[in-house]
Formats: structure tokens, sequence, C-alpha cells
């Protein structure tokens, strides 16, 4: 009897969908939007996106407003909705409650004011009743269990085990990077941590992207910046070629573009890797944050911010001022020290992707990504996420969307990073 008790007390906590995505950033959400909009029949209660954070978006929004930015440094095209206009439709219709201060969209590219961008975020929201289906949790497994996904939630109050005929995981670029020598130094803390806050007095920023001049171009007059290398200006995070989408080339008259092309063709997992890697221009700033009198350079030029070209080596602690010493062995003056230093090199999410890979006996490519197709059969899904922080190229991470009951006209999401993505055709993610 107890058992018995038991038993139905634990199949009533169990829930079932048709869909859990696993993260509620923009891929996710997007993934979520899209599914809803193009399956047919698909309700809100068909799906579930699992998200750690109380909201979602939360992580996006902070780390965004984290940095300062004011603009995105990609173009009005990506987006979380569909189309190449749709975010610049949503400007012009919502006019009356966006700030008219400062422009919208930059003159170049027609970037997005990150408010502007983040209203249309949360109107996708809103309009597809999105909070309705966030439950908040970590997932940290998911097994094959005969006709669904078994996936386990860490909760507040417990774990819990969610059923679903589909998994998509959209999970990010993990945790912020952490190089060796800052490891557990209080002085120390990223741009991308939850709570980060600047702060007074003189700061020492490690990095040389677009977080670290959005942060010095804050902070100048009291910033010095060390990086490997020297200021360097790149529109992109990676050549325009990937940004290209196949509505955009439609529009031109085109067909994908040779870079995407020869993508496509490329079925071994480890060169696509490689080509990946090798397209991807990390550490790159654009000519809207470098040139002008309100840019790097100037800064730079005017001393307002102390550039130095070094990789850092060591924190010494000299009292209550933390020192970052360069390997040229000058040391950095600095009260604090921020890193924007972006995330962590390898796959992220790897305690859950190889316990799913292990749970769903399926095998990993050997960079750690999942591959395309990755639980067997029929193959990981892929849609052309709009991006913003990279939507429509995808760091969504299908660990599998074959549909079980209902073939969804979604396509396929591919698993991926590093924003070169395919399910047939290569799509675009800025990651900075
Ligand atoms: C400062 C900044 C500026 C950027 N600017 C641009 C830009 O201009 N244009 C552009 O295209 N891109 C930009 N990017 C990149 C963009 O933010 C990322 O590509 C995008 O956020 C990726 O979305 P995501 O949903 O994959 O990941 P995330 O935004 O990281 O969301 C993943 C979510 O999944 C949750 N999660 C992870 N693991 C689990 C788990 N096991 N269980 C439950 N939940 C989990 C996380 O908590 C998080 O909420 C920028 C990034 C940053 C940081």
């Amino acid at each position: 009897m107890a058992r018995a008790l038991l038993l139905s007390s634990l199949l009533a906590t169990t829930a079932s969908f048709q869909w859990l995505v696993v993260g509620g950033g923009p891929q996710g959400v997007h993934v979520a939007g899209r599914l809803l909009r193009e399956v047919d029949g698909l309700a809100l209660d068909d799906v579930c996106i699992v998200d750690d954070e109380d909201a979602l978006l939360r992580k996006w929004k902070t780390r965004a407003e984290n940095t300062g930015m004011r603009y995105l440094r990609s173009p009005a095209s990506l987006h979380l909705g569909d189309g190449e206009r749709e975010l610049l439709r949503h400007a012009e219709a919502h006019a009356p409650r966006i700030d008219k201060r400062e422009p919208p969209f930059a003159p170049d590219y027609a970037r997005p004011r990150l408010d502007v961008f983040n209203d249309h975020c949360d109107f996708l929201v809103d309009a597809h009743g999105l909070a309705a289906a966030h439950r908040r949790g970590e997932v940290v497994a998911v097994a094959d269990a005969g006709d669904a996904y078994a996936v386990t939630v860490r909760r507040a109050g417990g774990d819990e085990t969610l059923r679903a005929a589909n998994v998509v995981l959209a999970v990010g670029g993990g945790a912020p990077a952490y190089p060796a020598w800052a490891r557990g130094s209080a002085a120390v803390s990223h741009v991308f941590d939850d709570g980060f806050a600047l702060g007074g007095g003189r700061v020492a920023v490690v990095g040389g992207g677009l977080s670290a001049a959005h942060l010095a171009l804050r902070l100048g007059g009291r910033v010095d910046v060390v990086c490997r290398h020297g200021l360097r200006e790149q529109q992109f995070d990676t050549h325009q070629d990937w940004m290209a989408t196949a509505a955009a080339r439609r529009l031109m008259g085109k067909g994908p573009t040779d870079r995407q092309v020869s993508f496509a063709g490329i079925a071994d997992v480890a060169e696509r890797r490689r080509v990946v890697r090798r397209e991807r221009r990390s550490g790159t700033v654009p000519a809207a944050a470098s040139r002008g009198r309100r840019g790097l350079k100037y800064a730079i030029a005017s001393g307002d911010v102390r550039w130095h070209e070094a990789d850092v080596a060591a924190l010494r602690d000299a009292g209550r001022r933390r020192r970052p010493r360069a390997d040229d062995g000058r040391r950095r003056s600095g009260t604090r020290v921020v890193l924007a230093t972006g995330f962590g090199a390898g796959p992220p999410a790897r305690p859950l992707v190889d316990a799913a890979a292990r749970g769903l006996g399926a095998a990993l490519a050997p960079c750690g990504y999942p591959v395309p197709g990755l639980a067997g059969s029929a193959g990981t899904t892929a849609g052309r996420a709009r991006s913003p922080p990279g939507a429509r190229g995808a760091r969504a991470r299908a660990v599998r969307a074959e549909p079980r009951r209902r073939a969804p006209r979604v396509g396929r999401i591919v698993a991926a990073r590093g924003g070169v993505v395919t399910g047939g055709s290569p799509v675009f993610n800025i990651n900075c």
C-alpha cells in the first residue's frame, strides 16, 4: 500500500511535454516560439523551457547590461523572431514607448539599441505566453525512456523527472572564463558574473574584445587594459559571409555565400570544427567602438585608457592593491581586476552533454560537441534561430529533436557552437 502511494505521488509530479527546451536564453526562446508558430496543433502546454534563472533571457540581459553596451554588434536582421525586417517593424509599431534620445538603430548595419532589441524579445515572450512554459531548474540528465526522454531537473525543492518526446539543448556558452592566475582571488571578478558591479576606483581590465572595449570606454580615466595583442578592428567577429541569412541573400537574388556552401558540403565533424575555429575572430572590436572621438583608439591616444600588450602571468597581492603582473615582468596598477575573457574554450554544458550521450547511448564528436544525429536515427534539429545574441545562428545544441509523434516543420536544429551551425544551411552566430 505504502509502495502504491509512493508510486502514485511520484507519477503525479512527473509532467509530460511534446518539446522540452533546456535553456531559456535567446536560442531557447527563439526555438520555443518557432515551434509554437510552426508545428501544427502544438499548444503552450506541450512545451516546457527549463532554465535555471528566475526569468527567461535573464542571463543574456544581465551580461549585456554588465558590459555597458548601448548597441548590439549585429544588425537588425538578427533577432528572435522571423523575417529580415521584423525587428525594424517592431520598433516602428511600438515607437511611442521607445525612448528617442538616441537613435533606435545605429547608422552602420542598423544595429539595434540594446533596449530596443530587448523590448522585442519581451514582446515575443509575451506574445507566445512563454513565461508560463518556464520551469526553473537545472537539467542534469537526459535518458531514453522508451517512448519518450526522461529529463532530470534539479530544483530548489529536490529533483524531478520530466518526460518529453523531443529535447533541445540551448544551453549557451557555459561559464565565464577564469584564467588559472585569477581563480580563487576575491580581487578578481568577471564582467559576466552574476551580481557584477563596476564600483569605483582604478580598474585593470583583462581582455581585448568588444566587452573589454565597452568596459574601458565606461571607465575612461581610471582604467588599464591588459591584452595579449593590440587593438584589432573588425566589424563582426567572423567574416561577413557567415552573417548572410538565406532570406537576405534571396532578397539580393543570390543563393548562399561560397563559405556557406563549402561548409554545408563538409561531412567530417572534426573538419567542421576546424573551420569554425578558423573562421571565428574573437578579440576584435567593431569600428563603432574603436573609431571617432568616443572610440577606443582616441581614448588610448589621449591617455584616458592605458592599453598594455601583454599576457597576464600572475596576480600580486600588494596590501589592498591587487596588481596583475604581465609576462614582461612589469606590474599594472589597479585596485580591482575585471576579466573580459569571454567563456571557456571547450564545449559548454559538458557534464550534461556527456550524461545525455551516456543516457542515450550516443557518441560525441572528438571535440566533445554533440553531432547532428547524436541520438541515432534521424538526427538533431536545427532551427535558424534568430540571433541576438545570436539566435539566428545558434548556440542551440540539440541533443535530439527528432519528433517522435508529430513532425514539426521547423527543420533540424543542429548542435554546434561558435557560430557555424547547419541543418542544411549554415547559419551564423555572433558570440562576443
Ligand atoms: C555582452 C554580450 C554581447 C553580445 N552581443 C551580441 C550581438 O550583438 N549579436 C549577437 O548575435 N550575439 C551577441 N552576443 C552573443 C549572444 O549573447 C549569445 O550568442 C547568446 O546569448 C546565446 O544564446 P543562448 O540562448 O545560446 O545562450 P545563453 O544566453 O547563455 O542562455 C542559455 C541559458 O541556458 C541556461 N542553462 C544552461 N545550462 C542549463 C541547464 N543544464 N539547465 C537549465 N538551464 C541551463 C543558462 O542559465 C541560460 O539562461 C553577445 C554576448 C554577450 C555576452
